[in-house]
């Protein structure tokens, strides 16, 4: 069991299986921005808008009332003061988001009457109800309002802000433990020993768990010593998840594994995918605890694929929350295994079709970063095939918008 290949779907089926959305909390308004929504309806106690009033600026009339030209009696402004009454022969000066006067069902735009003093002749006839806005006639009083099952974005904070909401429920960001292993890395800020690198997959996978809405715990990395890999795995009580990054190989050094099968749990640990096929998932004291290769490259895919939707699943969002669209690769992109790959590619539209081109953002080694930054896609390679094919299309993972 521990030792079978498992696909990408398979794996991303175990690992989000046993994961339950963090409890509710209540944040304000001005805070809600990039928050994953409590699923339930927010219902709206009053109308928006809350009174009919006016779409332009203009006049207030009854539009059945031919009578011109009428005297102008008074108007309504924007919060202003309650306006007089409309009747036959008469018309109240409107300004945008006025409310309609008592007895009017039309507004006429200034520029489609004639003022005279305080009289007003209607050059353009109104139909009835036109430029005037029922109350409720976005969202009616009592309507379930389900807020999309994604991160808030603006929209969503000016339709909750009309609503007069300014306590809004969220999932708690998830906390997540994140532990570099390896003998080689450097004290973080220190100048570089013989054989010494830094630590690139600490800050990068804290970067990538913020980006996913959670909050990351970074810890002291660990050296490849089973005792101190096994403290530093124990020492994460009250995270929801933990994400260890190297070590999970089958190097004379690689603990992650073995601390995990001894002190809790090893659920598997190879994935037919590249880069990352050495991943294991387990438990340790009931809190899932994912390793992630060493290399940062297969590092980064491999939190893309499977724990930035374990983050989601626990913030109750759907998938990767990512859009793929299909791209035509322009170069050949061989790979090294049989295994699905993702590689790492520039995505752009694609002139001379309908749709999206993908180049290769460069080398293809899970050590090289800087074609990850290069690039803005990765694009995925289905198993058994010798390499992406120059013109044929493949489906692609947007990382970043496209230029
Ligand atoms: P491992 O999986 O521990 O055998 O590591 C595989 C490769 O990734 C080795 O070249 C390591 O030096 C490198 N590596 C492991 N952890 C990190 C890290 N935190 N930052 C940068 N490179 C790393
Ligand atoms: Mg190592």
């Amino acid at each position: 069991m521990a030792e079978s290949m498992l696909t990408v779907e398979a794996a991303l089926e175990r690992l989000t299986a046993g994961l339950r959305p963090t409890e509710a909390e209540t944040v304000s308004l001005a805070d809600v921005l990039d928050r994953a929504p409590v699923d339930r309806a927010v219902t709206a106690t009053h109308d928006v808008p809350p009174f009919a009033n006016s779409a332009m600026d203009g006049f207030a009339l009854l539009a059945a009332d031919a009578d011109d030209p009428r005297l102008v009696v008074g108007e309504s402004r924007a919060g202003g003061p309650r306006p007089p009454s409309v009747g036959p022969g008469t018309a109240v000066r409107v300004m945008t988001g006025a409310p309609i006067p008592p007895g009017a069902d039309a507004v006429v735009p200034v520029e489609e009457v004639d003022e005279r003093g305080d009289r007003l002749v209607v050059r353009v006839a109104p139909a009835r109800g036109a430029h005037v806005r029922e109350a409720g006639h976005d969202v009616p009083m009592g309507t379930q309002v389900r807020l999309p099952r994604r991160p808030i974005g603006a929209a969503t904070v000016a339709l909750l802000a009309a609503l007069g909401e300014v306590r809004v429920p969220v999932h708690r960001r998830p906390r997540v433990a994140i532990l570099s292993t390896g003998d080689e890395l450097a004290a973080l800020g220190a100048p570089l020993g013989p054989g010494q690198i830094h630590d690139a997959n600490g800050p990068a996978l804290a970067a990538a768990v913020r980006a996913a809405g959670g909050e990351a715990v970074l810890l002291e990395p660990a050296r490849d010593d089973e005792a101190e890999v096994e403290s530093r795995l124990r020492d994460t009580v009250g995270c929801d998840l933990v994400i260890a990054s190297g070590g999970v190989s089958v190097g004379r050094y690689d603990h992650v594994r073995t601390v995990l099968e001894r002190i809790g749990s090893l659920d598997f640990w190879r994935i037919a995918v590249q880069p990352g096929k050495p991943l294991a998932f387990g438990h340790v004291d009931g809190r899932p605890v994912v390793g992630l290769p060493g290399n940062p490259v297969s590092a980064l895919v491999t939190f893309e694929l499977f724990v930035r939707p374990m983050l989601r699943a626990l913030l109750d969002l759907p998938g990767d929350g990512r859009i793929h669209v299909p791209a035509r690769l322009t170069a050949r992109l061989p790979k090294s295994a049989p295994r699905r790959a993702y590689l790492r590619v520039v995505v752009a539209a694609d002139p001379g079709a309908d749709g999206y081109r993908a180049a290769p953002a460069g080398g293809q080694a899970s050590s090289q970063l800087l074609p990850l930054v290069a690039g803005n896609a990765l694009l995925i390679v289905p198993e058994g095939l010798e390499a992406g094919e120059a013109g044929a299309t493949y489906e692609t993972i947007l990382l970043e918008p496209v230029a």
